[in-house]
């Protein structure tokens, strides 16, 4: 096999032959390396926010539910909470998914 002297190429005979392991969570096979830096998850699992407690109506459950995707069940617990309108809890959440974006 002849390894042509790219970084692409040399990317690949790295990722062949550097240490890899299992994921914690979900069994995927993923670098050693990154293991380190996630306490054992893979990026998929590391970056993944579970869901909140259904009967939290805290802030940060509300944040939690934005976080996980969940924008319609942060909407709907904005309103309980607020007692508001559907528009207005539609706006804060709107605001909040920027706040959000922002914290990177
Ligand atoms: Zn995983």
């Amino acid at each position: 096999m002849i390894l042509h002297d790219t970084d692409a190429s040399r990317r690949d005979v790295l990722a062949m032959i550097e240490p890899k392991t299992a994921c914690t969570r979900c069994g995927v096979t993923f670098l050693q390396r990154t293991a380190e830096q996630t306490g054992g998850l893979c990026m998929p699992c590391y970056k993944y926010v579970p869901e909140p407690d259904p009967d939290d109506k805290s802030d940060e459950a509300l944040r939690q539910w934005i976080k996980s995707g969940r924008t319609i069940t942060a909407i709907k617990l904005y309103r309980e909470v607020h007692s508001c309108g559907i528009g207005e809890a539609k706006n804060a959440v709107e605001a909040l998914i920027e706040e959000i974006l922002a914290e990177g």
